[in-house]
């Protein structure tokens, strides 16, 4: 195909599945240290190799140009990534030509108090906060050294700027597990969704899964004992399956990429800070997207090269946790790629 004719070609990849949803990892460093996600003492990306405000907007309207309805930022943690507004504003643009549908962020929450109604009056709409628990002393021994109330602060912030927030919390055996029905207790209390995550095997961490994974079908199950679950048919072609719960109002989610398999209906792919495009978060997969957007002004051998990504997006992930496979599945952490 030409340059000119793959600018603007939809992306479907061999398994007929349209690519409509960018995630961004717009910097791989944190303000945290959640233990299941990084080491105390990870090492970052060195700056000079990380693409500039300018070339990720450039990216991010390539992909636009080539279907994208969906875009998250995410990291890392993105509102570290110093100027990040002026990404932000910039790709509003595109909300308001009516090219993007969506564009939202994933966020610790920690500078949310500094930027929530910046992002809203950007078009932003709908933001998801992670916190895992609601406990400080527990928070500090997740997070290493993070304080709760700055979190909290931030949401109360995102909600009266209008923003429609949703809590991710990852499931963590012996950690959060007691105090999951307290923590969507009080997310739907506020109006929020609840959107509960297994622990994926990504990058080394140093120390094991095994200790922290707590299946979600397990969490369901007691949940169930308390509430009534009814499950929800909506789909954001991801892999969130959503219930809803009764006795609250709200709803809750469940993320199971190790008890469910959810690839039939990907429509997503990732790009991390250095310009590098994962079209699977389960697999070794990645090509290069620097080098072509940096060899010409013109965004035709970008356009090729993600075609030619797409082209090999592969059909399932390969994650496996159990005693004999106690290793990452993949080597990079969730913070490059993007969780
Ligand atoms: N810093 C932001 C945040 O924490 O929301 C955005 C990036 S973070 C990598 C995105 C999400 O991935 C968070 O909800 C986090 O809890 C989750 N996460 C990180 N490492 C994970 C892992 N190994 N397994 C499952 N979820 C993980
Ligand atoms: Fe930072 Fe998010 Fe990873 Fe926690 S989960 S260390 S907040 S990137």
């Amino acid at each position: 195909m030409n340059g000119s004719t793959a600018l603007s070609t939809p992306m479907t990849d061999p398994f007929g599945r349209t690519i409509s949803y960018l995630r961004v990892s717009v910097t791989d460093r944190c303000d945290l240290r959640c233990f299941y996600c990084m080491s105390e003492d990870m090492t970052f990306l060195p700056k000079a190799n990380l693409l500039t405000l300018e070339e990720l907007d450039r990216l991010c309207t390539a992909f636009i140009a080539k279907g994208v309805k969906k875009l998250r930022l995410t990291g890392g943690e993105p509102l570290v990534r110093r100027n990040v507004m002026t990404l932000v504003r910039s790709l509003s643009r595109h909300l308001s030509s009516g090219a993007l549908n969506e564009l939202t962020l994933t966020t610790n929450g920690t500078q949310l108090a500094k930027y929530a109604s910046e992002l809203a009056d950007c078009g932003v709409r709908r933001i998801n906060v992670s916190l895992d628990t609601l406990d400080p002393r527990k928070f500090r021994e997740i997070t290493r050294w993070g304080e709760i109330d700055k979190v909290l602060e931030g949401i109360e912030a995102a909600r009266a700027a209008g923003l429609a927030v949703k809590i991710n919390a990852v499931a963590l055996k012996n950690l959060n597990e007691d105090e999951l029905p307290q923590l969507m207790r009080w997310a739907h209390g506020k109006g929020m969704d609840l959107t509960l995550i297994e622990v994926m095997p990504m990058g080394e961490i140093g120390s094991g899964r095994i200790d922290q994974y707590l299946p979600l079908s397990l969490v369901r199950a007691r949940l169930a004992q308390q509430f009534t679950l009814t499950d929800l048919a909506e789909s954001t072609g991801g892999p969130a399956r959503y219930v809803g719960v009764a006795e609250t109002g709200g709803k809750l989610g469940f993320i199971t990429p190790m008890t469910h398999n959810f690839c039939e209906s990907c429509n997503r792919v990732r790009v991390t800070c250095t310009g590098t495009l994962h079209t699977c978060l389960g697999h070794e997969d990645a090509s290069d997207l620097r080098k072509p957007l940096r060899a010409s002004d013109d965004d035709a051998l970008l356009a090729d090269a993600i075609d030619r990504a797409i082209g090999l997006k592969p059909k399932g992930h390969d994650f496996i946790i159990d005693r004999r496979h106690d290793r990452p599945s993949v080597s990079r952490h969730m913070s490059v790629t993007g969780g």
